[in-house]
């Protein structure tokens, strides 16, 4: 999700602008304000979040249990290339991303999107196994299309979408290995259900689960909702919750972050829809077939997290393409008409385009066939999903800029937003981490990706600090001091901790973004890119914690840069961090 708010971008570059004034002198650099041309994103009225019941204020670090028979580790096929002095090696810059072989968690789905009852009904068939060490004796699945019956959960007034909400109804379930029935019991948060096995699933067993579900769509400008006759269709179906560490997991959902923890898995999808209606999708289309009125997609989509789709008949479309990922750009092609989206789109294809060049040679190249983008109406402005982001449509009206400015930053708010949920490609998709506990380790790393992209086609960041001016080390002390007085770091803390979404905003996007750079100054650009990489290779279709990404940077970094690890001690509170605390 890009959340960003002008105030808080303002706040947090002014916080720069006193801090070198103090030191002696304003640098002009620093201070200046990017015309972003960002529009104004609604954002909800929000509860302060409160820290669940049963949730620890304190996230612990868990390790991703790896099942003994089941090959989840991908194998490279480059050899690491860029030796540093430490012996440390990095996949070179634009290394592959191979998606495994072997066995993943499968779902195969009959869906049907109502457009009279706006509900969305599925017949599902999962398979899976126990990927830990325990019996499992209970399911814990996850119903987020649900929490809609509270707005107030989900981030709006209560009356604004309780007449439009319905709890998920959800039948049928059996347990495919004696086909006995099963029942379950939703929790207080109704997001979570409890399924009782009648037969223990023991550590690798594996078990098919049949379930069919009904789920109602709220007619909100939301990541799930319908709205100006487009449908966003996401985290619409019950999935298994992750088991770690001996528990399943189950935060609290909170609108600030997504709060999606989920195992990489294969899905085979079958969508029906009315005859007019395009659907996009996490999945590549292998077929359509229209018959009475009503028209099949038939879709695949190996290797990831989640499946989501957008659906509308008032739908335009694009293609591109880049390093053979076909990239399709879908918007509403009735309002505004869709000669009046030209520019935009064109400028969307090649900032996609760029992107992918500029992510990929950074990170590793993108492992999927498709990127779908869909302009939509969405109040958060943009969110990611494994293969599909969805963007505001009100990014598609340019900034007008004068004879003497440089046109192309006429799009530039959009360019940013685009870039930064393809991005999550890499980090949520790619590398996957529990973004309630851990929401740095998505939404941090992705702000810092919008530097990249700037970096590639030439935006000025705001990120380059007047290290000339200035000692270097003294400068990114003072600055990292400041941002820890103001609340902004240690980034390691849950989305629980924050008492406004503000600071949520403030820290994690914004301070986030900032300290990785200074620790990048620190480092040296080739290293810290190099860890990046290596930190994604490791870690690619898991889930990381933040121990993954320190293990990375304690191998690459020589232990006498001391300045690389005081930023590293001022960014994270490594006593959070068991195998670090102390370092
Ligand atoms: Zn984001």
């Amino acid at each position: 999700m890009r959340k960003m708010n002008k105030q808080i971008r303002l706040a947090v570059m002014l916080l720069v602008l006193v801090l070198l004034t103090a030191c002696g002198k304003t640098d002009n650099n620093t201070s200046k304000e990017k015309p972003t041309g960002m529009p104004a994103v609604t954002t909800p009225e929000q509860e302060p979040p409160v820290t669940p019941t049963g949730i620890p204020a304190t996230p612990t670090p868990t390790e991703t249990p790896t099942p003994t028979e089941i090959p989840a580790t991908p194998t490279p096929t480059e050899v690491p290339a860029t030796p540093t002095p430490t012996g440390f090696q990095a996949p070179e810059k634009g290394c592959a991303i191979d998606i495994p072989t072997g066995e993943r968690y499968h779902y195969d789905m009959d869906l049907k999107l109502d457009t009279d009852k706006n509900t969305v009904v599925g017949h599902v068939v999962f398979t899976f196994w126990n990927d830990s060490t325990d019996v499992w004796d209970k399911l814990c699945m996850r119903d987020y299309s649900s929490l809609f019956t509270d707005g107030k959960t989900v981030g709006y007034d209560p009356k604004e979408v309780k007449a439009d909400a319905a709890m998920t109804e959800i039948t049928g379930i059996l347990d495919g290995r004696d086909g006995s029935a099963l029942t379950f019991e939703r929790d207080t948060d109704v997001s979570v259900l409890w399924l009782a096995l009648s037969k223990p699933l023991a550590p690798n067993e594996k078990m098919t689960l049949t379930y069919d579900f009904t789920a109602k769509i709220p007619n909100l400008a939301d990541r799930y909702g319908y709205y100006d006759g487009i449908y966003n269709v996401t985290s619409f179906y019950p999935v298994l919750a992750e088991y770690v560490n001996g528990a399943w997991s189950h935060e609290k959902f909170v609108i600030s972050g997504e709060c999606f923890y989920s195992e990489i898995a294969d899905f085979d999808v079958r969508i029906t829809v009315p005859e007019g209606f395009l659907v996009a999708s996490s999945g590549t289309e292998s077929s359509k077939q229209t018959v009475n009125g009503t028209t099949t997609y038939t879709l695949k989509a190996p290797c990831v997290r989640s499946f989501v789709f957008c659906a509308s008949d008032c739908f335009a479309a694009a293609d591109g393409t880049y390093d053979g990922v076909r990239i399709n750009v879908y918007y509403n092609g009735k309002n505004p008409p869709a000669d009046k989206m030209d520019e935009c789109v064109k400028v969307t294809l090649q900032c996609a385009k760029d992107s992918l060049e500029a992510f990929g040679q950074a990170f590793g190249r993108y492992p999927y066939e498709e990127l779908d983008i869909i302009y939509a109406p969405i109040a958060a402005g943009g969110m990611e999903y494994p293969n599909l982001i969805i963007i505001t449509s009100e990014y598609c009206e340019p900034i007008e800029r004068g004879p003497e400015e440089d046109p192309k930053l006429s799009y530039e708010g959009m360019e940013i937003c685009v870039a930064h949920e393809i991005g999550h490609q890499w980090f949520m998709g790619i590398v996957g981490s529990n973004s309630g506990l851990e929401p740095w380790m998505d939404e941090s790393l992705t702000s810092y990706t919008e530097r990249v992209y700037e970096d590639y086609v030439g935006f000025d960041n705001g990120l380059v600090l007047p290290m000339d001016q200035y000692s270097a080390e003294i400068l990114r002390e003072t600055l990292l001091d400041s941002w820890i007085d103001a609340g902004h770091l240690p980034l390691n803390r849950s989305c629980y901790e924050y008492a406004k979404e503000y600071q949520y905003i403030a820290s994690i996007y914004e301070t986030g973004r900032r300290a990785f750079k200074l620790l990048e100054d620190s480092v040296g650009t080739e290293t810290w890119y190099g860890i990046l990489r290596e930190y994604v290779r490791r870690n690619a279709f898991k889930n990381a914690t933040a121990k993954d990404f320190l293990d990375v940077f304690y191998e690459a970094v020589p232990e006498d840069n001391t300045e690389a690890y005081m930023i590293v001690g001022k960014i994270f509170d490594l006593s959070r961090i068991p195998e670090y605390a102390g370092k």
